[in-house]
């Protein structure tokens, strides 16, 4: 198959499988310029199930990388708050939501440590009225990936500038099963097996996690009515939609101050622009009271500073370690694949629709049932080979969940 028509089938799957437009729907994309023979063909096939209107708003490395070089030392409290209110009202009119990413993950290395943390605390603020439609799944919505040369060059150092984007782009089409015969139909299958998980985990009703491994000894306890959620997801439009692809997480909501122990990262994390190698926390009732990381000490300092749920969990997930996009072997630098080749924990916002009746609650109730609240939420990665992890149950009786990072049962 030629790249054209592997593109044209991957943008096929993210309309069809991801977003699930809906015939009559608006749809919003953000995509950097380099994604744009994607974007094309995005364009065409939802606008082919039924759109009314695409439209495209891209972003640029270069340009963002000029802020930081150039504007003035005001510049780094700004955000486009104008445009995100507009998203949200679209997104309000049921427009549907599609990020491709494929930022440069070292972008920011060796900007202003404090003027990346202030211009990142500004854009979440102005974008939470937005993000909230989307962690809520008020709306269908689907984040995918498109290979630049700078992505391409992170994660392929040692090849030439076009095999390492052919490389990559090979690797977002085999982790998404576009090149699978019929992608469509795979993802079917896919979130079946997923639905599995989920059902046999939800009757479980565990209290608690337990994990065992190279510098991690932590106890993650869930909230009383969580829900463990994977694959597709019916949003509250009625559309059911696979909001990452890739996926092959189950992820439930931890409690907010039930996590006590240690954990060590086993993949560098990328954010904003900055790597964080080697993270190793202790959690005390849930906050994090010690950080150290090898690398980007004072990003990951400054990102767990941001607020008060900024220091405590907000998501917790398992990825077996047989994963496709764990045997791949690749260090993707990017959260949407290297979060599905590892299980993971995320800091800040937890998801609403991971707690019993959690989308209908209050902010006050959601916070006394233990749901975190916060302008981030990061993901990182703690699954590796070597992990164990126990299911704990009310009792306090535990059994074995996963061994040596694979599914126990
Ligand atoms: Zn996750
Ligand atoms: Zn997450």
């Amino acid at each position: 198959m030629t790249h054209a028509d592997l593109l044209d089938r991957y943008a096929r799957l993210i309309v069809r499988s991801g977003l699930n437009i809906a015939p009559g729907q608006e749809l919003v994309v953000t995509a950097p310029v380099e994604a744009l023979p994607l974007v094309r063909r995005v364009t065409e096939h939802a606008y082919r199930a039924g759109a009314t209107l695409v439209t495209t708003l891209y972003g640029d490395d270069v340009t963002t990388l000029a802020r930081y070089q150039h504007a003035p030392d005001e510049s780094f409290d700004k955000a486009t708050g104008w445009l995100f209110d507009g998203m949200a009202t679209a997104f309000k009119a049921g427009a549907a939501r599609l990020a491709i990413i494929g930022e440069d993950p070292a972008l920011l290395a060796g900007q202003d440590v404090d003027k990346v943390a202030r211009a990142n605390r500004a854009r979440s603020k102005a974008y939470r009225p937005a993000l909230e439609l989307i962690a809520g799944h008020a709306i269908n919505w689907c984040v995918v990936a498109a290979a630049t040369a700078p992505w391409a060059r992170s994660v392929f150092p040692d090849l030439p500038a076009d095999a390492a984007l052919e490389k990559l782009w090979n690797a977002i089409f085999a982790c998404s099963r576009a090149d699978q015969p019929d992608p469509v139909a795979a993802w079917v299958e896919h979130s079946r097996n997923l639905r599995q998980r989920t059902e046999l985990l939800n009757a479980k009703r565990y209290a608690a996690l337990s994990y065992r491994g190279p510098g991690t000894d932590l106890t993650i306890g869930l909230v009383d009515g969580h829900v463990w959620k994977g694959g597709e997801s019916l949003s509250r439009n009625g559309i059911t939609c696979n909001a990452n692809i890739p996926t092959e997480e189950v992820f439930t909501m931890p409690h907010r101050a039930r996590v006590d122990g240690t954990v060590s990262a086993t993949k560098p994390l990328s954010y904003q622009g900055t790597f964080i190698d080697g993270i190793r926390v202790r959690f005390e009732a849930g906050r994090i009271v010690e950080a150290h990381a090898d690398k980007g000490g004072d990003v990951f300092a400054n990102m767990i500073a941001t607020d008060e749920g900024a220091a405590r969990l907000g998501e917790v997930a398992l990825v077996p370690h047989s994963s496709p996009i764990a045997r791949s072997g690749i260090v993707f630098n990017n959260t949407l694949f290297d979060e599905n080749a590892a299980s993971h924990i995320a800091v800040g916002q937890s998801y609403t629709d991971t707690m019993k009746n959690g989308s209908t609650l209050s902010a006050e109730a959601l916070a006394s049932a233990g749901a975190n609240a916060s302008l981030i939420h990061v993901d990182w990665m703690i699954g590796s080979g070597e992990l164990d992890i126990d299911g704990v149950l009310a009792n306090g009786a535990k059994e074995p969940l996963m061994r040596k990072g694979d599914w126990a049962a």
